[in-house]
């Protein structure tokens, strides 16, 4: 079976699908590796090290052949043409909104599958893109900050005098907000941070950081069986405002994560919290790419709102590129280990596998998930 490693053509997309790790891994389960020349540059992995690995360095055309290609993005409608009717594709398929793509891809009898998808449950931990790209985003966000920031970020007792540290708030406390409490708290700021999920509190003090909420009846409910944040009431919405409001007036670096499954990102920030912050304050709006947490914010671009840098920089993890490419290439790995027999190392999938359902997206011609199979057919 063959393996191809796409070189990403989307955007400023700067990840690759695979590590030199993780073609010795594909090679171990039985597969021949092609990767395209020049895919892993941007994450600093050359062509040379996935050749000593025992790959193959080639083009696009090579990609015809291919029973499995490997991704970072959904393939664009042209990348679609040049794969063989029944490969499996596998990538961050971003689904919702894109049904159309989906249906080009069933068209191309492609089995294709989003990472994005994998339930959360223990098994499938070690493929959980969500979580691995989430936590390089926390991190990296707090690193722009830090570098758009004009003053110091710890406090410093020097013979000049003192520097105080700054101030930084982070808003949504799940896998990136946590990454960015601990990031802010390593660079020695003073951290305080908010969610609407109770089970928010006891994680960001186990972080040293404040818990800023308000912690009614609704805030006590507001988590799913499966862990995610609900749409709150417009009156704890109201109330959470005049909160965030009075707090935000004394913070240096704002930085919001919050994003409700299914929804745009909750407004959360305004321009006249924007207007309230201290001269030369930060804020990095890390949902931005889904309606944005901040009002002003520029998909991005680092804009001027109220005399604040909101910094809106798309695709967070792909500026830590190597490091995401690292972690993103091992959660498919083992994604892909769950198709392959052991013993025969043939490659074949169990569709009754919960992991293989929840991803699926297009199979046998048809779109398959129950979430874009389109009700009128
Ligand atoms: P997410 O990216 O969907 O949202 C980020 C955070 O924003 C969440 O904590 C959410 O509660 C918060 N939020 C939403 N609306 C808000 C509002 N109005 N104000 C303030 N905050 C708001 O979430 P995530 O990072 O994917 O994590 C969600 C949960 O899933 C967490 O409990 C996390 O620990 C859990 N998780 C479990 C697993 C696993 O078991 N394998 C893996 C990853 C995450």
């Amino acid at each position: 079976n063959l393996v191809f490693v796409a070189k990403e053509t989307v955007g400023d997309e700067t990840r690759v699908a695979a590590s030199v790790e993780t073609v010795k891994k594909m090679k171990g389960l039985g597969f021949d590796v092609v990767v395209e020349a020049g895919a892993g540059a941007l994450s600093r992995i050359p062509d040379g090290e996935y050749e000593a690995i025992g790959a193959r360095i080639g083009a696009v055309k090579d990609a015809k052949r291919a029973d499995v290609v490997l991704k970072v993005r959904r393939p664009t409608p042209k990348e679609i043409t040049g794969y063989k009717r029944g490969a499996i594709v596998i990538a961050i398929m971003d689904p919702y909104g894109n049904e159309a793509a989906l249906v080009e891809m069933a068209k191309a009898g492609l089995t294709s599958f989003a990472m994005e998808l994998m339930p959360r449950i223990t098994r499938a931990q070690s493929m959980d893109v969500l979580s691995s790209q989430a936590n390089l985003a926390g991190y990296q966000a707090v690193i722009e900050a830090a570098a758009v920031y004009d003053r110091a970020l710890p406090m410093m007792m020097t013979a000049a005098g003192t520097v105080p540290a700054a101030r930084v708030f982070v808003m949504g406390a799940g896998v990136a907000g946590l990454q960015a409490i601990a990031t802010a708290r390593r660079l020695g700021a003073q951290v305080s941070a908010t969610d609407v999920r109770p089970a928010a509190k006891e994680q960001v003090a186990s972080l040293g950081a404040k818990f800023i909420a308000v912690e009614d009846e609704e805030f006590k409910a507001a988590e799913t069986a499966g862990g995610y944040a609900k749409e709150m009431s417009r009156d704890y919405q109201a109330r959470q405002a005049a909160l965030v409001a009075e707090h935000i007036s004394k913070q240096d670096i704002v930085i919001t994560t919050a994003l409700i499954p299914g929804r745009p990102a909750p407004r959360l920030v305004s321009r006249e919290m924007l207007k309230a912050m201290r001269p030369g304050a930060v804020a990095v709006d890390l949902a931005v790419e889904r309606g944005g947490n901040i009002e002003g914010a520029k998909f991005g671009e680092v804009a001027d709102v109220e005399g604040v840098k909101v910094v809106g920089y798309a695709n967070m993890a792909g500026r830590v590129a190597a490091s995401a490419s690292a972690l993103y290439a091992k959660n498919l790995v083992t994604f892909l280990e769950t198709m392959v027999d052991k013993d025969s190392k043939s490659l074949g999938l169990n569709r009754a596998d919960e992991l293989i359902k929840a991803t699926m997206l297009t199979d046998g011609g048809e779109v398959v998930h129950p979430n874009f199979v389109d009700p009128d057919q």
